[in-house]
């Protein structure tokens, strides 16, 4: 599904960079880090920029820009996704590769982190302008990527086919098959089986620890869903399929809210025939803004950043927010969220799911062995209550917020991987 540039969860430029480094200054602080791998992993190993030459379809050439930075590689090849946005900037994707390499920690695949970008405006491009500009970025970073290097992955605006492109241009320059170089991809050219429902998936995984964690029951537990597009409505469908009641949902257009909870198919109906969720006659309308702050058990924000604030923090009346979008807390919200002993799931946690079947869809490309649904559910099952015992734990014994505990996790041993490995020469 293409995404409109309104409907885009582009994370604002502003000092994004700065705030990242500030993250992990914050947790080095906390850990105790060593200083010199405190330098070390402060900055990004790798940044390659490129002008993009791209013939458009009326015969003249137009030059983009993008790139491609690698984060830390100390665990592995890099791995993130490519974005085409026209406000791409180099800070934004820095900040984005160096949080992917905690994500990735986090969850403890064998991956660092990375990230692209193309400066440009999809939506004003034709398909055979995308095409072109796609094959001709891959072939300008194509001397940093590659299945053990750095493997690309969608990310705003980059869809299965531009993966299918970008899987195309790297095998035609070797001159056999590489599936392995990108995630993400169509099925029938090597992409996963279970990929679509990952993210929603993982979301689900570990909000029902945390509500084991804090002893709420999941029958008839309410869940408020900001965001109806991938994340959004597959954790709907996957909470009401678990026992939880839906008792909102809203897109861009706004909401539906019905306290004894709605009919998650038939709003998913609704939406394919209007467009929207927000004019479902099984409920009554309610904002974006009220979706956050409506009575709920667990708030999932799954469309924009920034979106709990300092303003909305002290409404909020979830006891579990977990976040599925990047980026939708605000520090100063955190904190309030936190003193008011609400649960806020770290982004980095919530959404590793997606990343997660990522690493299997790699694995499955480089056995040329491919997985059952099943398998693959399980796994990531495993994956990500793991993953939330470990943050769990960290954010037990620093007595912090479940941010810093996944920091902590995953900040830790990226350091521990540049500490075995030492400084090369
Ligand atoms: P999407 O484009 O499929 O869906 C976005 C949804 O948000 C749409 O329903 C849109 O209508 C809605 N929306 C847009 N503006 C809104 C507003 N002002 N108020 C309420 N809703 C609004 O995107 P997605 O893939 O579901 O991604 C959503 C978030 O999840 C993003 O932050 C993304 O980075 C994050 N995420 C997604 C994945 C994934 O695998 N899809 C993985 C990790 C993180």
């Amino acid at each position: 599904m293409t995404k409109t540039l309104d409907e885009s969860a582009v994370q604002s430029a502003d000092n994004v960079w700065t705030m990242a480094q500030s993250q992990l200054d914050e947790v080095a602080r906390l850990i105790g880090l060593n200083d010199s791998v405190h330098k070390y992993i402060r900055y990004p190993k790798r940044i390659l920029e490129v002008s993009v030459p791209v013939r458009m379809d009326n015969g003249d050439f137009n030059m983009f820009t993008g790139f491609r930075v690698q984060h830390n590689m100390s665990r592995g090849p890099g791995k993130g996704g490519i974005r085409f946005h026209p406000a791409v900037t180099l800070d934004e994707v820095k900040a984005l590769a160096m949080w992917m390499t905690w994500k990735c920690a986090l969850v403890n695949i064998p991956f660092g982190g990375a990230k692209g970008g193309v400066i440009c405006d999809p939506k004003s491009m034709s398909m055979q302008e995308l095409e072109n500009l796609t094959r001709r970025f891959t072939t300008e970073i194509s001397i940093i990527i590659g299945p053990e290097k750095d493997i690309p992955a969608p990310d705003v605006y980059t869809t299965p086919q531009i993966m299918a492109w970008i899987m195309d241009t790297f095998s035609m320059q070797h001159g056999y098959s590489i599936p392995g170089v990108v995630t993400g991809k169509p099925i029938s050219i090597g992409g996963s089986l279970g990929r679509d429902k990952a993210t929603a998936r993982g979301c689900l995984y570990v909000i029902d620890e945390a509500m084991e964690a804090l002893g709420i029951p999941v029958e008839g537990a309410r869940v408020a869903i900001q965001g109806f597009g991938n994340a959004g409505l597959h954790a709907a469908t996957l909470m009401r399929d678990r026992g939880y009641t839906i008792v909102a949902v809203s897109d861009s257009r706004g909401g539906v809210i019905n306290r004894t909870g709605l009919d998650v198919d038939a709003v998913i109906k609704h939406k394919e025939a209007t467009g929207s969720v927000s004019s479902y006659s099984g409920g009554d309308a309610i904002s974006n803004k009220d979706v956050l702050e409506c009575d709920c058990d667990v708030l999932i924000p799954a469309a924009l950043e920034k979106v709990l604030t300092i303003d909305n923090a002290p409404k909020i009346k979830a006891r579990i927010v977990a976040e599925a979008a990047n980026g939708p807390t605000l520090p100063e919200a955190d904190e309030i969220l936190h003193d008011r002993g609400i649960m806020v799931l770290p982004d980095i946690l919530a959404n590793a799911g997606g990343v997660t079947v990522s690493y299997f869809e790699w694995v499955q490309d480089l056995q040329a062995n491919f997985w059952e649904e099943d398998e693959i559910n399980q796994r990531l099952k495993r994956i990500m209550t793991r993953a939330f015992r470990e943050t769990y734990q960290q954010a037990q014994s620093y007595r912090v917020n479940m941010r810093k505990g996944a920091y902590a996790v995953a900040v830790g041993r990226v350091a521990e991987a540049t500490i075995l490995r030492g400084l090369y020469p």
